[in-house]
């Protein structure tokens, strides 16, 4: 990809295929090879490609009115923030708009610093985005340490240990990030109670308790929001990734008194709330509820999860709905995401024994039972022995 490598830089490596086209949950690249994708744009693309809903939607709003910044309200941004609202199933919620999970945390961040404190308890090996509000939160040191000093305060305690939490957690914490899953990590779900426990120190304490459901939000999970398994209600939820289904938007929503901590001045983004970028979240929510697309999440993943666990070099199928980490017997991840491209499959490989899937949430049954064959017979040739 000399092009690439001649106009773009270096930071995610070069990529070794040119993708030109899709449609529902497949790819063509530019030599006209065809992939299926189990990945949808890092779990972006929740209802495949070239949804005709989105299209229709994003179509009609660019001829309609493209953008308007915030100094105006557009039908939109008010009809995306009630739906949001709706969701959370708490009147008090409100929502800022931005344009992706970094910012989406960065603005949590901010919000928690009008509590008058600014200690904060994140976790170790979770992602929270690249920015450096936001890559103070996240807990891989792969990422942080090149960019040392990060913001101060921010102290990342072991993912799932509740202990931990409680010795972290005290009167001068404002807040404390948890992903219900976390997703880049390798898809890595808590014991059971543990988001209860967290919340708990957090109402001790009077910590604000902020779910990043960048990746788990939006349908991925069977839920709407990820941390719904749990029955836990948090003070911030962030979101991005699935929420434009494939365009750019983030949020960043507030419940109780969260929800009035900032003030006229105190935060904002340019192109947060877009029209074009909420038309298509709005063409995405009203799919996922006509089409009963969260029960087919539940369906295909429960599909999913029976048969990975019978493939040949697995050892552990984990994650909701249709965000699955899956666990190899060998350190042979890499080498399988790259064979499988190869038989026209793509997944992603967050380490050297885990492979993580997250298709479009329409994706069919048709479709994962494809994903389960190709995916076998991609394993049975990298694995040694
Ligand atoms: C991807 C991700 C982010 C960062 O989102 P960007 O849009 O890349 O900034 C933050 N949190 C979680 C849990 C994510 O998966």
């Amino acid at each position: 990809m000399k092009r690439w490598i001649n106009s773009l830089q270096d930071n995610y490596g070069t990529p070794s295929i040119e993708l030109v086209s899709g449609k529902g949950s497949y790819v063509k690249d530019a030599q006209g090879k065809l992939y299926l994708d189990f990945l949808a744009g890092i779990a972006t693309n929740v209802l495949g490609h070239g949804h005709p809903a989105i299209v229709k939607a994003v179509t009609k709003q660019v001829s309609t009115l493209g953008h308007v910044s915030n100094f105006y309200a557009h039908p939109n941004v008010l009809q995306l923030a009630e739906k949001l609202q709706k969701f959370t199933g708490d009147k008090s919620a409100r929502v800022f708009f931005c344009n992706s999970g970094a910012e989406a945390n960065e603005a949590a961040l901010k919000l928690s610093r009008r509590t008058g404190r600014t200690s904060v308890v994140a976790t170790k090996e979770s992602f929270h985005g690249r920015t450096m509000g936001a890559l103070s939160l996240t807990g891989q040191p792969s990422k942080r340490n090149p960019f040392k000093p990060l913001l101060r305060g921010i102290s990342h305690v072991t993912f799932g240990d509740s202990r931990a939490m409680k010795r972290k957690i005290n009167k001068r914490t404002a807040m404390v990030i948890v992903e219900p899953i976390m997703g880049e990590a390798g898809v890595i779900v808590p014991p059971a109670n543990y988001l209860q426990d967290v919340r708990r120190y957090c109402d001790e304490n009077g910590a604000l308790l902020v779910f990043d459901c960048v990746q788990t939000g939006m349908g991925r999970t069977g839920d709407w929001f990820g941390y719904e398994y749990s029955g836990v209600k948090p003070d911030v939820i962030t979101l991005a990734k699935g929420l434009g289904g494939g365009l750019p938007l983030g949020a960043m929503i507030a419940l109780g008194p969260a929800s009035h901590l900032f003030k006229a001045g105190d935060h904002g983004s340019t192109f947060g709330g877009n029209p074009i970028a909420t038309a298509a979240a709005l063409a995405v929510i009203s799919a996922i509820e006509k089409e009963k697309i969260l029960i087919h999440v539940n369906e295909v993943s429960s599909y999913l999860f029976a048969e990975l666990a019978l493939v040949p070099g697995v050892t552990e199928v984990r994650g909701a709905g249709l965000l699955i980490g899956l666990t190899l017997d060998q350190g042979c991840a890499k080498e399988l995401v790259k064979k499988s491209q190869e038989l026209g499959l793509l997944i992603n490989a967050p380490s050297e024994s885990i492979i993580r899937i997250a298709p479009a949430l329409n994706i069919s049954l048709r479709d994962a039972k494809k994903f389960v064959t190709i995916f076998t017979a991609a394993l049975a040739q990298v694995r040694h022995g």
